[in-house]
Parts: C-alpha cells; structure tokens; sequence
C-alpha cells in the first residue's frame, strides 16, 4: 500500500535508460517515491557488450545484471511483464505477468524507457538469413555461426531509422538532426572486431568485410573522424557501401529499396529502427507518428505533464545511444525530483556522441566524442590501447553497479 506524502512512479524498461532513471530518482527522492521497475525479462544486459559476447570474449553471465535481486536491494520494486499499452489520459499501464495474467496498475508519475524496435519484420528472410547483435539470443546465434564460418563475405550495416517527424519535441531543432541510420557505432566496432577475430584464428585472408549504411556511413560524426574512418577501412581492406537501404537478405547476397545487390555469405544487421509495439499501441497524442515520444528538455512528454520518457524512446535521442539514455535518465530522475520537494540541480540536456568502439582482439578502442552534428565544435576519434581499457573497466563498472551508471559524469570525461 502506498504511504501518504509517497508519489508512486512506473518506470519502464531496465536498461540504461529506465535503470539509470530508477536508481537516481531512488537516491534523490528516497521515501517520497515508491518506485516500481516492469521489464520484460528478469535480467538486464549490458547491450555495449554484446559484440564480445558474439565474438566469444565474453559469455553470457558476465554481461547480465538480475533484476530480481538487483532493484529491491536498493528498495526498488520490481515486476517482470510486457507492457502492451499506457493509457495516459487515464494514467494506467496494462501489461501481462509472466504467468499470463493481464493486469492494469495505475501511477502518480511514468516514466518510459521501453526503448525502440528492432523492425527485423521490415527485412525480408531476416528469420532464415539474418544474424545481429542487438539482443543476447542474437549475440549467442551469431557466436554459433562465426565459429563455424569458413570464409567469405560478411555484410555489417545498419538498417534504415524510421525517425518521426511530428509532432516535434520541444526542444532546439539542432539537437534532433533527421538520421538515416539510428545507430552504427555498433557496426563500427564490430568492424573492426571481426577483424581481430579473424586475424586471430589465423583466417583473415578468407574473409572480406563489406560496410554498408542506409546513408552516409557515420553521418554523426564530423567530416574529419569520417574521413579517419575511411581511412582506417582503405587499410584494413574493408569495402564500404553508402546509401544502401536493406531491404531483404537472400542465402548469398542482400538487396535494397533500388534493388541494388551485395554479396554476402553471412550478414550481420542493425535491424531498422521504428517505435516500440506498446507505445504504437497506446494513447495516440503520447507519440510522434513514428511511436517515438516527444518531450520538453526535462523529458517531460509534451501532452502529459506526469509522464517523462527516456532514452531510445524518446524522440529527441538522436542517435540512438547509451550515453544520451543515460544523460535523460539522470534529467528526468532530477525534474521528477524536484516535483516530490527535494532541492536538486536539474542537468541541462545538451547531446553529444560519446562512445568507444573495443578491439579486445588486437587490445586497443577508438574513443569518440562529437558534437559537430548539434553545432558543436568538440570531434575526437581517437584510436589507442587505452580505451580498450576504458571499454573494459565501462562494462565492470556497470556489472559491479548493477547498472547504476551514477558515476557517467566522470566515466564519460576521462
Ligand atoms: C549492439 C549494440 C551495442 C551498443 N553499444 C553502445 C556503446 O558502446 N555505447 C553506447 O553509448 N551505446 C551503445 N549502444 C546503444 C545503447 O545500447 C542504446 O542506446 C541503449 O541501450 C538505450 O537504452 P534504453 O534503456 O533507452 O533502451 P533499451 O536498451 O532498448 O532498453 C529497453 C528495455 O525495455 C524492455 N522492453 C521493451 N519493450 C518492452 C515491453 N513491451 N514491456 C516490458 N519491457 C519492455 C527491454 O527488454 C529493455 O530492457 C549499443 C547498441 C547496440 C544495439
């Protein structure tokens, strides 16, 4: 039963987005919020990771956090189930139980962090053809395939982002630039992850690595790191192909929108990006006429003043990015805060790309950090063995935080 002076909030989603909201609203807020996590599965996992786990680096169990026991450790409800619809004129989630029971609960305070969705349903012979990384059972798939491979041509790219377009976020057109692709810094580093794989098993003169993208490659980044990159691929042999929208994936070869072809023996795909099912599915006005949710700077939606979306459900997280779900995870926690009393400094939104692409086969990461897509003038690509180490100690921090990533603001600006 909920205590008097207590606001109740829903969070959900349990990764980046709605963990990092959940743990700082916890710490912020304490007693005022009586806050409860629905997440699909029991388990989190740590998505940067995934590639090391398709790649054998790492295995399954070093990547998942146990929600079960995670949350309520530090007094935070959790509740596995699928969320299929919000309600939010009148302020209830429905979702079913693991054990099938559909069941509605209602909120003072929602917080959305279901992410987008992987449309693999948009490629045609996804089910028999296609391999990714995105998920863990994707991950495990494709660790099976790569280590029976025999060589060939392996196809990496992203599919199209169907990004909304209204309504708008209220926010500064600047920080929502329209992408082609929603996020490649995964394609990137497995990119140059396969090769070290390869190398490594002494079979890289048998494998070709072709590059595509549904528009300019990295378009996030500046010209400059753009050109690093190319670079980088002349050297390594890797082919890169521009403006190839996937389309559907055959045994030995991919096609596009145009019905242009690549070979490819194997492909590994970022499937396109569209709206999450359970926000498609809810309160027409809650979202953009992709499924995504427009918010305020405090990511607040802008028809639901109780209702705060993070991270890749949001619209204004472009690309789609742990870093930026982080940064709006911490934003909401802070307004929401400041709404139940509690003096607390409210983060300024400003988006930025932050990552490290790993290659634990050759012991050395690119760190990235851009901003030149938003007006900015910080554009770093910097290749070196120490952020390699930077990409390690990211995944302990994380697996020894359970995902608490409270300590971004420092981990980010090393
Ligand atoms: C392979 C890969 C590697 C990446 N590497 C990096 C990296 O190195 N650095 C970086 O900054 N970013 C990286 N990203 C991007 C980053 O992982 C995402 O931006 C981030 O995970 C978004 O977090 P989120 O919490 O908003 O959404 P998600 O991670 O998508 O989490 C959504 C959560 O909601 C749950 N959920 C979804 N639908 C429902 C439903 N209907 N009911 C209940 N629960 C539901 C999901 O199970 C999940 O737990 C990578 C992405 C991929 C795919």
């Amino acid at each position: 039963m909920k205590m008097i002076n207590m606001s109740k909030v829903l969070v959900l989603g349990a990764r980046f987005g709605g963990l990092t909201s959940a743990y700082t609203l916890k710490r912020l807020a304490g007693s005022k919020a009586e806050i409860k996590v629905i997440n699909s599965s029991r388990f989190s996992y740590f998505r940067p990771a995934l590639p090391h786990v398709a790649t054998g680096v790492l295995d399954e169990e070093d990547v998942r956090v146990d929600l079960a026991s995670a949350l309520p450790e530090k007094k935070i409800n959790f509740q596995q189930g699928i969320v299929e619809k919000i309600d939010a004129s009148s302020g209830l989630v429905y979702y079913t139980k693991p054990d099938g029971t559909r069941t509605e609960e209602d909120y003072d305070y929602l917080i959305i962090a279901l992410g987008a969705h992987l449309g693999t349903d948009l490629v045609k012979g996804w089910d028999k053809y296609g391999y990714s990384v995105c998920e863990i059972d994707y991950a495990l798939k494709l660790r099976d395939r790569l280590s029976n491979f025999k060589g060939g041509t392996i196809a990496i790219g992203s599919g199209p982002f169907y990004q909304g377009k209204n309504p708008k976020p209220k926010v500064p057109e600047s920080y929502v630039p329209m992408a082609d692709a929603a996020c490649e810094g995964p394609i990137f580093e497995m990119s140059l992850m396969l090769t070290g794989y390869f190398k490594k098993k002494g079979m890289l003169n048998k494998v070709k690595l072709v590059v595509f993208s549904p528009g300019e490659y990295l378009s996030d980044l500046s010209t400059t790191s753009r050109k690093i990159v190319r670079e980088m691929y002349k050297q390594m042999g890797i082919e890169l192909i521009d403006n190839f929208r996937i389309k559907e994936i055959r045994e030995n070869e991919i096609i596009d929108e145009t019905g242009k072809t690549i070979k490819a023996d194997m492909t590994i795909l970022i499937p396109p990006y569209t709206g999450n099912p359970a926000l498609k599915n809810s309160t027409p006005d809650l979202i953009d006429d992709s499924g995504f949710v427009p918010t305020d700077l405090n990511m607040v939606s802008i028809k639901y003043e109780n209702v705060y979306a993070v991270g890749d459900a949001n619209a204004i997280t472009v690309p789609k990015l742990g870093y930026l779900a982080v940064k709006t995870g911490n934003v909401a926690a802070q307004h929401l805060a400041t709404r139940l009393g509690v003096q607390v400094k409210i983060d300024q939104y400003y988006p930025t790309i932050v990552c490290v692409a790993d290659n634990p086969f050759e012991g050395f990461g690119v760190a990235v950090k851009d901003n030149t897509w938003y007006g900015g003038n910080i554009s770093i690509a910097d290749p070196s063995p120490l952020n390699h180490i930077k990409k390690e100690l990211f995944h302990k921090y994380f697996m020894w935080t359970k995902g608490d990533m409270a300590l971004e603001k420092f981990l980010a600006s090393w």
